[in-house]
């Protein structure tokens, strides 16, 4: 059982991260922010794939004001997206389940927007930072190091502060202080932390401890290695990625290696998946990691057999079908494909549904028990009135 109650809890928005409350899964808008209307239409559907915290790029003044009409747009589409959408609790893992007395902290239930929480991610210019929390943003996204002189970091910590804004400090081995490359002679987990520590401090000294911390590197065992570090040393919860992870087939491994080893030894708090990809594969690479180490399901789960010399279908075009029907359902259900009708149902017992092939016809099955036998063609079809039932 995943034991993961150690770090603090702060709030991003209505969103608790933190303590034991569940893991949330966080994306990036890859929009302009500057363009309201596509980056709100990207933060609908990202939302309706299950992001509960988004984060935008404010390299500009323009995109810092650009934040109110996107939250304009969001309230636009909010009511249209409520009616559409079917909402789901979250469900919990069997580890979970077991814990009675968190119950309800186990559960986040997800927001309709303009409630997701938006985090502004600004480099260098604490005007910015001014501005974006003005603008009523949830979160910041910044390096209280690099902002420069002191008074400015104070100007922002004490906005922040006004307003409950969380800060996030995020350490990249891409971007690391100079003085600490020669000290360490590269970006080593030491010199991850060190950096984490150089900023954590210049906030705790203005008496600001709303943090959260991320470090990242594209190097999976160097991202894991460094938030072991860190975790042996502070209580703030983390964010957890690995850094340009890369395009979608290697980015969904390396992130589930990284991410699967940190989340196993109860490390993590908030997840981004980075790929270069739509950034809603992000999302459900991330839930996918999450069912994976047990701690949370979202959505079907689809199981199916590497077939062999008794399968009698083509069966990855069906799989290929399943998984097509199924993306948009919330329902945490396991759903088995596999390519016998012998072996099929029985292989496949702990599933909540599946199909299994034969020669010109098929079974729908349920729990293991045989519901109907149909012809191929229309196996998919009953599945989906089974799973609807
Ligand atoms: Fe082979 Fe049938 Fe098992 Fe698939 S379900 S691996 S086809 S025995």
């Amino acid at each position: 059982m995943i034991k993961r109650e150690h770090t603090r809890v702060i709030h991003v928005g209505s969103v608790p991260v933190g303590g034991g409350n569940p893991v949330t899964v966080q994306s990036m808008t890859k929009t302009d922010t500057r363009d309201a209307e596509a980056t709100a239409k990207q933060i609908l559907s990202l939302e309706a794939a299950g992001c509960e915290i988004i984060r935008l790029a404010v390299p500009d003044m323009e995109a810092a004001l650009a934040l109110c009409r996107i939250k304009k747009e969001l309230l636009k589409n909010s009511s249209h997206q409520q009616k559409a959408r079917k909402r789901e609790p979250v469900a919990r893992s069997q580890n979970q389940k077991q814990k009675k007395k968190s119950d309800h902290s186990l559960l986040i239930t997800h927001h309709s927007s303009p409630g997701i929480p938006m985090i502004a991610d600004i480099h260098f210019d604490w005007r910015l930072a001014l501005e974006v929390i003005k603008q009523g943003v949830d979160g910041l996204r910044l390096n209280p190091g690099n902002i420069g002189a002191k008074w400015k970091v104070k100007e922002v910590v004490t906005a922040a502060k006004e307003k409950g804004v969380p800060i996030r400090i995020g350490v990249n081995a891409g971007s690391l202080d100079k003085k600490l490359l020669q000290k360490y002679g590269h970006p080593t987990p030491e010199a991850l932390v060190e950096s984490a520590e150089t900023h954590i401090r210049i906030l705790e000294e203005l008496d600001f401890t709303d943090i959260k911390v991320s470090l990242k590197a594209s190097n999976v065992m160097k991202t894991v290695d460094s938030y072991r570090l860190f975790a042996q040393k502070y209580r703030y919860p983390l964010h957890i990625g690995i850094s340009e992870a890369g395009p979608p087939f290697s980015g969904m491994i390396k992130s589930a290696a990284g991410l699967g080893i940190l989340l196993a030894e109860g490390l993590g708090d908030t997840m981004r998946v980075s790929l270069t990809a739509e950034p809603f594969e992000e999302i459900r690479v991330a839930y996918e990691i999450l069912r994976a180490v047990g701690l949370r399901r979202r959505g079907p789960e689809i199981i199916s057999c590497p077939t062999c010399g008794r399968c009698q279908v083509d069966l990855k075009p069906i799989a290929q079908k399943v998984e097509e029907a199924l993306r948009t359902l919330e329902k945490p259900v396991t759903v088995a494909v596999m390519g016998c009708v012998v072996n099929g149902p029985g292989e496949a017992r702990e599933a909540d549904f599946g199909i299994a092939g034969g020669k010109g016809m098929g079974l729908v099955f349920k729990k293991g028990e045989v519901i109907k036998k149909v012809k191929e063609e229309h196996l998919l079809e009953a599945l989906m009135e089974l799973i609807n039932e």
